[in-house]
């Protein structure tokens, strides 16, 4: 059986026509399903709308969170739920076409373990995006090893692999990385992001940059390197400036130079702060973990395994 977990935020006009689309291909295709809803703290009629569904189809569950814990959390809620031999994840707009989830089932009945949907063009997004977006995909590439430019949450996944992802232990967790990071057999689909069916963006630019750092510091510590590298540029500057002051001073020509001591103090002040900022993203990212939160909550589930599993 192939799960297809959905994660909703707001979207009361798309989850009826999302479970529709995804049953009619999966249906045509005459691959056994489940559709797995989660509602990520919607403050619509996004929940009672997947109530409905989920009572009135047998192969349909829904999850409701008590809050908005942002898509992460709603994917993983998903898997953890899903009962399948292979779990898809999809988004509720319909950009991700639903009528590549047969491609990618027959990849996995092919024996791949991972089917990674790439993203063939980003879709109607402003210049400034697609850079940030650019730059942040370089900076995961670099941190897992892979290429991850064209990336995305439309993905297909082995019990294996489920398995294993629901295993880790820790809460910040990015989907879109931890499937490349697990490994197994890959294989990939191109797909084109299609324009939102209705409806607006969930991410704000501030939820963006969030989730960038988030990620990033997940991955890697190479911020804090640089911290070490950002010390022995200073410590260079600082012997040669010292070298210049001594002289001045032996061959009495030491008056002056206010300006270079206020831009000194000012640049040296100012590596300081930041660096201190990096450790202090850090220190954030291992104050959550310590925490040991669940990454969400869910307060009603509705559908067959209501009572949960
Ligand atoms: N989503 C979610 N929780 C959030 C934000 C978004 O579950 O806090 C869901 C949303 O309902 C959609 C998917 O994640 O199914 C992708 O969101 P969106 O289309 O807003 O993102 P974009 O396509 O613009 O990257
Ligand atoms: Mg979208």
């Amino acid at each position: 059986m192939l799960s297809v977990v959905i994660p909703a935020y707001n979207e009361e006009k798309l989850v009826a026509k999302a479970a529709r689309r995804v049953s009619e291909v999966l249906a045509e295709a005459g691959i056994d399903y489940e559709l797995v809803f989660v509602d990520d703290g919607s403050k619509d009629g996004t929940w009672q709308t997947i109530k409905a569904i989920s009572e009135a189809n047998d192969n349909t569950i829904g999850i409701h969170f008590s809050r908005n814990f942002g898509k992460e959390a709603a994917m993983f809620a998903g898997l953890e739920k899903a009962g399948g031999d292979a779990v898809a994840v999809m988004d509720c707009d319909l950009q991700h076409p639903p009528e590549k989830l047969p491609e990618m089932y027959a990849l996995w009945q092919e024996g791949y373990e991972v089917v990674e949907g790439l993203k063939r063009s980003r879709g109607s997004e402003g210049q400034g995006h697609k850079a940030a977006a650019g730059l942040f995909y370089k900076l995961m590439s670099k941190a897992t090893g892979f290429d991850m430019s064209g990336a995305s949450d439309f993905k297909l996944l082995d019990r294996k692999v489920v398995d294993s992802l629901n295993s880790l232990p820790e809460k910040n967790v990015f989907f879109r990385a931890l499937s490349y990071w697990a490994g197994f057999k890959t294989a990939t689909v191109y797909y084109a992001v299609k324009e939102r069916e209705d409806g607006e963006s969930k991410w704000s630019t501030r939820k963006l940059i969030r989730y960038a750092i988030t990620n990033v510091v997940s991955f890697t510590s190479a911020p804090l390197s640089l911290i070490t590298v950002l010390g022995v540029v200073t410590l260079i500057v600082s012997v040669v400036m010292t070298i210049v002051a001594l002289v001045q001073k032996i061959i009495g020509v030491a008056l002056g130079g206010f300006t270079t001591v206020i831009i000194l103090l000012l640049f040296v002040g100012s590596i300081i702060m930041i660096c201190l900022g990096i450790i202090g993203v850090y220190i954030a990212k291992i104050y959550d973990e310590v925490k040991g939160r669940p990454k969400y909550i869910i307060s009603e589930m509705s559908g067959h395994n209501a009572s949960g599993k």
